[in-house]
């Protein structure tokens, strides 16, 4: 008991010297020439960063590791015309902060870190090599301001996936055989769907629970909702009182209880502008206000069953790959996780605790890192077809082509077609073989 004491305070101790290297960006200076626009970031130690290019508008997108932005980059003095302007972006990791600069017309960068130089700090240097100088004239031709950013008007956020690992605390959930805990499993579980979803770009992980506590099945769909997520995963395990029943299951929410569920919404007058969101504010008069929630509620409702469906075929098309199911089709159920009426909602049942063979599988972290794999999977290919309105994916899919395939033509004969990389289009539509099918509609990405 004391040992183990013991081990939490080291391991508090580790955290918190973790913290303790937190950089900063304590001030930013631009630097315009003729032919290349210098951006310097001082910042409080070396930068840990990572960046990528995108369209419509032009920007560069740079993310920095451990790093909190205490430095405004309103006012910042600019007398290029490159730059449109500078602003904070919402960042991949809550502990990063992602910048974005806004171009003008298209720029090469190369981005350096430097050490401390004379009276200079560390800084992370971005040099953009302006593709067309002299479009812009001379640097003391134009001003131009840079203004920070609303964030709400962001169209590159990342996707938001709320994970709710069942159960917690006082409440074990069930117990197999050999005597593990339904909450442990899907703790485990959960976690490793959360790294796979924050190593993946334009997609975020938030947890209902990161730990082991108890957390009411009605708070649950109420954290995402702050949290903004697009989606909601609860997961658990199945228990039977014969050992014989195995396999995996997904539930969606019933056509019955969502009816109930509305007419709840409904009578909670006090929660409607926090489903409506803006809407809430327009509308004035409480005679309309009724009908109006309850049309747009029943629209955001029907989506999120239709979404449910989509995903929760995918997640059983997956799930078939690393166990046996236990039924073949999502299924329709009334669990309080799942009915929030504006936020797509399944429930994963990712075996029976109760089958000793199965409670031996979910004890090994490899099987739960396949569960995890296949709900990473099927999420994945649900957002890349139907990425949500103001997202990165969304707009990266604005920003490319689509093509039909039509008899006759391969992978090597379009990529040559579009003059783009056969392994560009692979990666664009995850693709893990070269074949396609006739009628399979492909997005050819702009290089
Ligand atoms: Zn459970």
């Amino acid at each position: 008991m004391v040992r183990s004491i013991v081990s939490i305070l080291l391991l508090c101790f580790v955290a918190t010297t973790s913290y303790g290297a937190q950089n900063n960006i304590d001030g930013v200076r631009i630097w315009p020439s003729p032919d290349n626009t210098r951006v310097v970031f001082d910042m409080k130690t070396t930068p840990s960063f990572s960046y990528f290019t995108l369209k419509n508008p032009l920007r560069l997108v740079i993310d920095l590791d451990n790093t909190s932005h205490t430095t405004s980059l309103t006012n910042i003095e600019n007398s290029g015309d490159l730059i449109g302007k500078l602003r904070y972006s919402t960042p991949k990791q809550k502990s990063s902060a992602r910048v974005v600069i806004e171009l003008n017309r298209a720029a090469k960068p190369s981005l350096f870190a430097m050490e401390p130089a004379e009276s200079f700090g560390h800084r992370l240097v971005v040099d953009l090599a302006d593709s067309d100088p002299h479009r812009g004239g001379s640097a003391a031709l134009a001003s131009t301001s840079v203004v920070i950013d609303e964030s709400s008007g962001s169209r590159d956020r990342d996707i938001i996936v709320a994970i709710d690992a069942g159960h917690g605390g006082h409440d074990p959930g069930s117990v197999g055989p050999a005597g593990s805990y339904e909450k442990h499993i899907t703790l485990s579980i959960a976690k490793k769907l959360e790294s796979m979803i924050n190593s993946e770009r334009g997609m975020r992980a938030i947890m209902t629970r990161s730990d082991d506590y108890y957390i009411s099945p009605n708070r649950r769909p109420e954290i995402a909702r702050e949290k903004k997520a697009d989606l909601l995963i609860s997961i658990h395990a199945d228990a039977f009182s014969q050992p014989q029943p195995r396999g995996g299951s997904v539930w969606v929410l019933s056509m019955r209880r969502a009816d109930t569920e509305l007419g709840r919404w409904l009578e909670k007058s006090e929660r409607h502008s926090e489903l409506l969101g803006g809407a809430a504010e327009v509308i004035n008069d409480k005679s309309s206000e009724r009908y109006l929630t309850e049309t747009i509620l029943g629209l955001s409702m029907d989506h999120s069953m239709a979404t449910s469906h989509d995903l929760g075929n995918k997640v059983v098309e997956e799930l078939k790959q690393v166990t046996s199911l236990h039924k073949r089709k999502p299924q329709a159920a009334s669990f309080a996780v799942l009915t929030a009426p504006d936020i797509p909602s399944i429930l994963v049942e990712v075996g029976f605790i109760s089958n000793p063979q199965e409670e031996k599988n979910l004890n090994w972290s490899k099987y739960r890192e396949r569960l995890a794999k296949a709900m990473f999977n099927a999420t994945k290919r649900y957002f890349k077809q139907v990425p949500p309105d103001g997202t990165l994916w969304a707009l990266e899919r604005e920003n490319n082509r689509t093509h039909k395939v039509r008899s006759g033509e391969s992978l090597s004969l379009l990529a040559q077609r579009y003059n783009v990389k056969v392994s560009s289009i692979k990666a664009a539509n995850d693709l893990s073989s070269d074949i396609v099918q006739i009628g399979q509609v492909l997005t050819i990405p702009r290089t």
